[in-house]
């Protein structure tokens, strides 16, 4: 299955971008995943093109119009999620991440200038994912980075499968510290444990180095992870051995 991508958004010039690159480009041109855009200002019903317009109560700044949105998303196909690019939105995760990449692609809207028309989100099946608290000038950005996680899961896209399930954030932990040659570099070595060939105790010094990391890095992830570890019978095994 391919996971089929479709952007609207104002600026599809935008598209594919750097994800025409690398692993997520050779990926592109092999057919294991489609893009495609779909251009707002295709859908606006005047003369002059309008696709925005001042805010209602007054204030600064445009605000792209319900009615222009709406057309540009109803001539995209059913079938497929469709998210909207919004600072107020669900903070993206990898676990919605892998949950869409697993999916058969998503819609994604790009907001621009002071963003959607409130109705918008009333009107259609809109889920609204935010890539951090910060402001970006549009949400296009938004979408490369959405997609970006999405296509590097994708069956096919990653040289090994399994490189990808130690990564940060998809055991509730960050990753472990990782080196390579040279073993010795500007007088610091690699830990002996991990030149050692003993692969029980390599796991243990990963976890527990995963486990430090996110404590001291992240409480709000390592909180987290702990309350789900204390929930579930499996994890709880898992620390009994643990400790
Ligand atoms: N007035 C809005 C910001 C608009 S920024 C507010 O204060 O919330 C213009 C567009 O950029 C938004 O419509 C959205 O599509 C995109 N954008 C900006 N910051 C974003 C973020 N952190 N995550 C996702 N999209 C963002």
């Amino acid at each position: 299955m391919t996971f089929a991508a479709t952007i609207v958004t104002l600026y599809p010039e935008m598209f594919p971008g750097p994800l025409g690159i690398s692993l997520a480009g050779r990926a592109l041109r092999e057919g294991r995943w489609s893009l495609d855009t779909v251009q707002i200002r295709d859908f606006a019903i005047d003369r002059h093109r309008t696709v925005d317009d001042t805010p209602a109560g007054g204030g600064a700044g445009m605000v792209l119009r319900a009615d222009v949105l709406a057309a540009a998303l109803d001539s995209v196909g059913p079938g497929r999620p469709v998210l909207a690019m919004t600072p107020r939105g669900a903070p993206l995760t990898q676990a919605r991440v892998r949950a869409l990449a697993a999916g058969p692609g998503a819609v994604v809207l790009c907001g621009r200038f002071e963003g959607f028309d409130e109705r918008i989100f009333e009107a259609r099946e809109i889920e609204e994912v935010s890539i951090g608290d910060y402001i970006l000038s549009g949400g296009e950005m938004g979408a490369l980075v959405l997609l970006d996680a999405c296509i590097r899961l994708v069956p096919g896209v990653m040289g090994a499968p399994s490189s990808g399930m130690d990564e940060s954030f998809e055991t509730g932990l960050l990753e472990y510290p990782q080196y390579t040659r040279p073993v010795e570099w500007e007088g610091r070595t690699i830990p002996e444990v991990l030149r050692s060939g003993d692969h029980a105790r390599i796991e243990a010094w990963r976890r527990r180095q995963a486990e430090t990391d996110t404590r001291l890095r992240r409480p709000d992830l390592w909180e987290r992870h702990e309350g789900a570890r204390v929930q579930s019978p499996s994890g709880a095994q898992r620390r009994t051995r643990d400790e």
